[in-house]
């Protein structure tokens, strides 16, 4: 167990209330979700063999995929520019063939560098 310390004085006379710790030594009070904001773990994106994927990483396509709204079809083994990962259904940005296109990375696997 470790004792919680006051932000400001970081003195470890430290009331425990149910919802907030208050400081015996300078009376600064603070809730108890402080600790708990720092940012969530970055997601991890998984490319479709478990490995971990990075923005900047090169990935090949594992299948042929046809791209929405196009006649264009992405070839198995069709390499990307450096990837960008994003927020959303598809995880991947990226270039391929020179169109910039988003990726789902169960579709792709990591080139090594
Ligand atoms: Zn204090």
């Amino acid at each position: 167990m470790s004792q919680a310390a006051c932000p400001l004085c970081e003195m470890t006379d430290v009331l425990d209330h149910p919802d907030h710790f208050e400081c015996l030594t300078c009376g600064h009070d603070w809730p108890h979700a402080a600790a708990a904001d720092a940012p969530a773990a970055a997601r991890v994106v998984k490319d479709a063999y478990g490995n971990v994927l990075a923005d900047g990483d090169i990935v090949a396509m594992i299948k042929d995929l046809k791209l929405k709204g196009s006649s264009e079809v992405l070839k198995t083994g069709t390499k990307s520019k450096p990837i960008r990962l994003v927020d959303g259904d598809h995880e991947i940005t990226c270039k391929m063939d020179d169109m910039a296109i988003g990726l789902k990375a169960c579709f792709v696997k990591k080139v090594p560098a």
